[in-house]
């Protein structure tokens, strides 16, 4: 059985911001159940649930180096649906309140790292392979690769480094090395850390790891073209032999319509039609929508950064609302600018749009269940969960094609029938309104809208096959055969 260490910043459900979470239970669960020994590592935050926190048990304590501190490390365990899941704790770097954006965030995550491997050296779990995701956890490979060599016990241990996002690279003075990881200038060339100067956790990620996988086909590609490449795309051509897009499924336990407890009127493909409405009405209701069966509702639920295409919207808002008879409602935190101007807007139009400055899983379920659409316009998606989860949901999703988006959503074609949603190729305000009026045209003619939520309905996004691409890729590691 292949023993696989997931090392993450988040994992549902005890701590999420974003679709990370989603894929650090869900993929390990996954591939559990096809023989690969997969446990999951997290730090041990705050704003984890006491209810969780009163189930986890107290393991053992050592302590962890950070460049010249020397800090304590307490390891707590727990099951979760059958997957052994381990919390570092330190109140130090964990007890605040919030995930990220601290001044102090790359100590914080050099002591997560760090942790990672000393916490194998000290447990009897033995991993294979450290999966490592992103740039709170991407310094774990060059620690391995260059501290842990000598150690008879780690020096075999392969790691496979996810990219979920690009963007958010860990981009800190060169001083850090030495400071936070005890890495000696060596490391500072453009075959190591150094970036324009400074330390970057994902190059060394990139450039220390077995194997570099990231979330869909498309961004694959995307990545290594200057446009999405972050700086980073000559590393990633460099790379690309050894880089593969395996894409993110969803949990299809958690997002059923047929059996979700968080929407008011449970449904399934055959009862789409009836069921969404009366989830619709509800919510309508609830969000003081004005009500009404047959109209057009677009849902977005999402983290309110340049990322997710909202300056787009920003610009057609008031188009759609003159043009269409479509009510909005949108669910999301993030940058001061969208969450002020979305906040006017919805002063602009009562009744028409519902803006929800929060994060609030069960109202983001109710919505997926609610509405007739799924606007998602990214300016980059790597994969994407929101439009597997609204397909699921029959919820049909409007798309900029890029990354998963792309990979996920097929455009609805008139002449042939085919397609589960809508979208748009360029990343221009008005190519989208021209998609959403085209589905909100499309919504009138029941009987087409209800065979595209039937197509939509039955796709399978679950997790199963891109599971199984993980394990035989670390099967490819384990035997140098990639
Ligand atoms: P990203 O990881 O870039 O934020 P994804 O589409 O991959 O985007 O995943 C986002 C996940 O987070 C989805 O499960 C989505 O429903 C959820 N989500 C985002 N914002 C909120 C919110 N404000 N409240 C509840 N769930 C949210």
């Amino acid at each position: 059985m292949t023993r696989v260490l997931f090392a993450s910043s988040e994992a549902y459900p005890f701590i999420k911001t974003g679709g990370l979470a989603d894929v650090s239970f869900a993929l390990p669960r996954e591939l559990r159940g096809y023989g690969v020994d997969a446990r999951v590592i997290i730090p041990k935050y705050m704003d984890i649930s006491e209810e969780f926190k009163n189930k986890m048990r107290f393991v053992k304590s050592f302590n962890v180096q950070v460049g010249w501190r020397n800090q304590y490390c307490g390891v707590f365990e727990m099951d979760y649906e059958g997957v052994p899941f381990y919390f570092i704790d330190n109140e130090y770097y964990f007890k605040r309140g919030g995930v990220y954006g601290f001044y102090d965030e790359a100590e914080r995550f050099a002591f997560f790292s760090r942790a990672v491997l000393e916490f194998i050296g000290n447990m009897d779990f033995k991993p294979e392979i450290i999966h490592c995701n992103d740039w709170q956890t991407a310094m774990v490979s060059p620690l391995l690769k260059s501290q842990y060599a000598f150690n008879m016990e780690m020096s075999g241990i392969k790691t496979v480094f996810t990219i979920h996002n690009l963007k958010y690279q860990g981009i800190y003075g060169p001083e850090v090395l030495g400071d936070l990881f005890g890495l000696g200038y060596e490391h500072m060339n453009p075959s190591g850390l150094e970036f324009y100067g400074d330390a970057n956790f994902i190059k060394g990620g990139l450039n220390y790891t077995d194997a570099i996988t990231t979330v869909s086909d498309t961004y694959a590609m995307e990545i290594q073209d200057p446009y999405y490449g972050e700086r980073l795309d000559g590393v990633l051509r460099d790379k690309s032999s050894n880089l593969h897009g395996i894409l993110n499924g969803i949990d299809y336990k958690i997002y059923d319509p047929s059996t979700d407890t968080n929407i008011v009127r449970n449904y399934d493909a055959d009862s789409a039609s009836e069921g969404k409405t009366t989830n619709k009405l509800e919510l309508m209701d609830m969000l003081n929508l004005n009500r009404g069966s047959d109209v057009p509702l677009i849902g977005m639920v999402s983290r309110l950064t340049d990322q997710k295409g909202l300056d787009l919207l920003e610009r057609i808002m008031q188009d759609l609302m003159k043009n269409t008879n479509a009510s909005m409602v949108i669910l999301g935190t993030g940058e001061q600018r969208y969450e002020n101007s979305f906040r006017h807007f919805e002063s602009m139009y009562p009744g028409r749009l519902s803006v929800n400055l929060k994060f609030d899983n069960k109202l983001a379920h109710m919505i997926y269940a609610s509405c007739d659409m799924f606007l998602m316009p990214s300016k980059f998606e790597p994969c994407g969960l929101s439009q597997l989860i609204s397909l699921r949901y029959g919820t049909l999703p409007i798309v900029r094609e890029t990354g998963g988006l792309r990979d996920t959503v097929t455009s609805y074609n008139k002449y042939t029938g085919e397609g589960n949603g809508f979208s748009f190729s360029n990343y221009n305000a008005h190519e989208m309104l021209y998609t959403i009026e085209r589905a909100v045209e499309l919504y009138r003619d029941k009987k087409t809208w209800d065979s595209i939520v039937k197509t939509a309905m039955k796709e399978d996004f679950s997790w199963k096959k891109s599971a199984l691409m993980y394990k035989s890729l670390y099967n490819k590691v384990l035997n140098n055969s990639l």
